[in-house]
């Protein structure tokens, strides 16, 4: 029994994991990835892993990269992708970078942290105002649920600039936004520093750092995932956690990955607006 609130099983797990294969096998191709595992299901203790030593997951793919400082590994196929659950692992979260090239960041994440008495609505605007930003900067943005209480903005890049710029540009974009809206957004995490206000975390674009990946399951109560959404979308949707391994399929079948369709082809703000934000 993985989560006993919806009475699912660590097998509807993994069949969870094996329908969505050919969507979540993309979003994870040659990222460093860390899991969260549940041995005890999702109630007991939670285990953080970022690398593979005591883990025999068969068809995991290793890295000994002199700049991760430790080994990492990748999913790149089925076999670990149900490995990986027959480890008890529930979350899979990935790097904004890919084995080719890891010192050059592929993309950065925004993630929309609300103060949980926030009423949803609050985050929906919170988001079309990201959105705003982004498009003005010149940045194609995309969105996710998180599979929890929030929303991921995910800006692909192209693999020019290093982490440290890019961790350093992302956080620009927040603190300008917390700057322009004080009354809404906070540049600056802690649950003190976001009251009745939405903390925009910058933080996860620094080199080793992870976000959930796209069609990864969470470990929470009814085991919700983090879905793509079009940026349409954001209007209707009723939570972060509004879908899970158990219905997340009918939307799969409708929409498969069109919301993120585009993804692959980057666009990168000009030098001078990057100035801009930065200044
Ligand atoms: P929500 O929408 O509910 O905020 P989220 O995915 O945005 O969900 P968390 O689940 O709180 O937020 O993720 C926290 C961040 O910390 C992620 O970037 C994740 O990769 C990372 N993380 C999670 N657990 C650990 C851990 N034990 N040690 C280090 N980093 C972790
Ligand atoms: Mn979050």
């Amino acid at each position: 029994m993985i989560d006993a609130s919806s009475g699912t099983t660590k097998m509807q797990l993994a069949e969870y994991y094996a329908r969505v294969a050919e969507f979540i096998l993309p979003e994870l191709k040659d990222r460093p990835v860390a899991l969260v595992r549940a041995p005890d299901g999702i109630a007991g203790e939670l285990f953080f892993q970022k690398n593979a030593e005591r883990l025999a997951i068969p068809g995991i793919t290793t890295l000994d990269k002199d700049i991760t400082g430790q080994p990492v590994m990748m999913i790149n196929n089925a076999e670990a992708l149900i490995g990986a659950v027959q480890m008890s692992t529930v979350e899979l979260h990935t790097w904004n970078a890919t084995s080719d090239k890891l010192d050059k960041p592929d993309r950065f994440i925004l993630d929309l942290d609300p103060d949980p008495a926030l009423p949803w609505k609050s985050m929906v605007e919170a988001t079309q105002l990201t959105l705003s930003v982004l498009d003005e900067l010149g940045l194609k943005a995309f969105l996710k649920t998180s599979g929890g209480k929030g929303i991921h903005v995910v800006v692909p890049l192209t693999r020019k600039l290093g982490w440290d710029e890019v961790k350093e540009f992302s956080h620009a974009i927040v603190s300008h936004m917390a700057k322009l809206l004080p009354e809404r957004f906070s540049a600056v995490s802690g649950p003190k520093n976001r009251v009745g206000r939405i903390f925009i975390d910058y933080l996860r674009n620094g080199l080793g750092a992870t976000t959930i990946c796209a069609y990864a399951v969470r470990t929470r109560e009814g085991l919700p995932v983090s879905v793509p959404i079009f940026r349409e979308e954001v209007e209707e949707l009723k939570g972060g956690n509004q879908w899970n391994v158990h219905n997340v399929h009918e939307r799969l079948a409708e929409v498969g990955h069109e919301p993120w369709a585009d993804l692959k082809k980057p666009a990168r703000p000009s030098p001078p607006i990057c100035a801009v934000v930065l200044e």
